[in-house]
């Protein structure tokens, strides 16, 4: 079984270059009889040791007739149910565009697995558009340069495993049926994947306004620094703020300081649902503050929900504990809220403190320091193997029309926020309620807290 790989995008990014560069010479054009209007073309890709099939849906923008809307749907659709993997490509050069935000955004509702690569990476000129590809919500870009052949390793060590499961899907297949159930060992938790300690570590402080996001930051970096502009160690630009943490460098989305500008020109309302979503796009890990004398409630909700949808790692910071008399009371109640209201994020750390007073914010950068190790998180393929058979043993998933519906094999697509596929004959006959089993399961075994778990079915053969 060929693994298949999908090049997704709008015209121009350079899918047919990046095509052409892992098919080379060897490229294969299926579609070419006069006559048929060539929807794509597909190539056998050749990456390092790799071997899988490449499509490029380029050809698609060619047809005619159809809004282009309607086609980039079909390209995409396409691509989904054909493909193991879909890289969907835009241009660093040209920054994010609406058109690349509607193919991100088709993506990300659908069940595939995607990763997101910046191409035309050579050079200067792409880096504010490789820090605006965070905000499409696909994880970390690979930066690439098609022509120049830059960012192929990365794209290496990203297909590697993949390519090897869906390679050894059916060796894993017999290995898993006849294996006798091993007893249950004390799994650890995976050594997790050392983040890059040299990129800044991205935070959003959000939430209602008057919780003290203002208060905290100021907290957290100094007033006056803030007020007197770039210093020392401190640099701003119109994103955020840049400090250093224990040696660690950070970065923080200052919603704060935008609203401050945003006071001056009376634009106070339009700032805060769009503004939030941007910090929660921007951030790894997001601060959801709230108010301590408020109850957690809709609106803090809604927050909670768009940071799971982002895939984004989640602390929860009660601020103005000052005014707090019965503190175990709000955090049962807190607790209680966060556990029924927001079961797609288990294990969120709570903390509480007094922005105003200084005191206990400093247990937030820990706290989020942990998440973001969480959040980026790797689990060796052997490990979720045995998880999976002892979860399936356990509990198998439903029969559906009286057949038994097999899991083969497992692995982890990718980290930020950590993503398996899961490789059945019957994929989409696995209920969600089965997969939400799945996934708290898995993260009481690997202790993975306060981020989302991400599990994809793929079909085999
Ligand atoms: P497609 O429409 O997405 O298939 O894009 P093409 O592969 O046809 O490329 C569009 C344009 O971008 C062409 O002029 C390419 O030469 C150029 N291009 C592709 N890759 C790169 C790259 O890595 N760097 C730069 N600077 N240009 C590139
Ligand atoms: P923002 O709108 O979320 O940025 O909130 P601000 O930082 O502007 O704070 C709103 C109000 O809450 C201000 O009057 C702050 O002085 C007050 N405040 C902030 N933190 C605390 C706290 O820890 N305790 C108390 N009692 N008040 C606080």
């Amino acid at each position: 079984m060929s693994f298949k790989l999908a090049i997704v995008g709008r015209p121009n990014v350079g899918k047919s270059t990046l095509f052409n560069r892992l098919v080379g010479r060897k490229l294969a054009l299926v579609d070419d009889t006069p006559g048929v209007t060539r929807d794509r073309r597909e190539g056998e890709g050749k990456l390092g040791d790799l071997e899988f099939t490449v499509v490029d849906t380029a050809g698609l923008e060619e047809a005619k007739g159809d809004a282009l809307e309607a086609r980039m749907r079909q390209q995409t659709d396409l691509a989904i149910a054909e493909a193991d993997l879909c890289l969907l490509l835009i241009d660093a050069r040209a920054g994010v565009t609406p058109l690349d935000r509607h193919f991100a955004q088709l993506l990300r509702r659908s069940d595939a697995p995607v990763v997101l690569a910046a191409n035309k990476c050579e050079g200067n000129a792409a880096h504010d558009g490789l820090v605006e590809a965070y905000e499409l919500g696909l994880g970390t870009p690979i930066a690439l340069s098609a022509e120049h052949g830059q960012g192929l390793g990365d794209l290496y060590d990203l297909l590697q495993p993949l390519v090897q499961a869906v390679q050894e899907g059916e060796i894993a297949d017999t290995i898993t049926e006849e294996a006798e159930l091993e007893d249950e060992e004390g799994f650890d938790p995976e050594t997790p994947f050392e983040p890059d300690l040299e990129a800044p570590l991205r935070i959003a402080v959000v939430g209602r306004p008057n919780v003290g996001k203002s208060t905290l930051i100021n907290q957290l970096i100094g007033e006056d620094r803030m007020l007197t502009g770039p210093e020392a160690g401190i640099t701003r630009d119109a994103i955020g703020v840049e400090w250093e943490w224990r040696g660690r460098k950070v970065k923080l989305f200052d919603t704060a300081g935008m609203r401050k500008r945003a006071r001056v020109t009376e634009k106070l309302e339009k700032l805060s649902v769009a503004d939030t979503l941007r910090a929660i796009r921007f951030a790894e890990v997001v601060v959801l503050m709230i108010d301590a004398t408020i109850p957690f409630e809709k609106q803090d909700l809604h927050i909670a929900d768009l940071v799971e949808q982002e895939g984004r790692g989640l602390v929860v910071a009660v601020n103005k504990w000052d005014l707090i008399e019965d503190g175990q009371a709000v955090m049962a109640d807190l607790t209680e809220k966060l556990g029924r209201l927001l079961p797609q994020i288990r294990g969120v750390p709570i903390i509480t403190f007094s922005a105003l007073a200084g005191k206990g914010t400093d247990k937030l950068m820990p706290r989020i320091e942990e998440v973001h190790t969480v959040w980026n998180s790797r689990v060796s393929t052997g490990k979720l193997n045995r998880w999976l058979e002892g979860a399936v043993g356990r509990h198998p998933p439903p029969a559906a029309s009286g057949r038994r519906v097999s899991l083969k094999y497992i692995t982890q697509v990718k980290s930020r926020p950590p993503t398996f596929a899961i490789f059945s004959s019957r994929a989409e006959e696995v209920p969600p309620s089965y997969k939400r089993y799945l996934i708290n399961s898995m993260r009481k075994t690997f202790g993975l807290p306060g981020v989302p778990i991400r599990i994809f079915m793929r079909k085999t053969k």
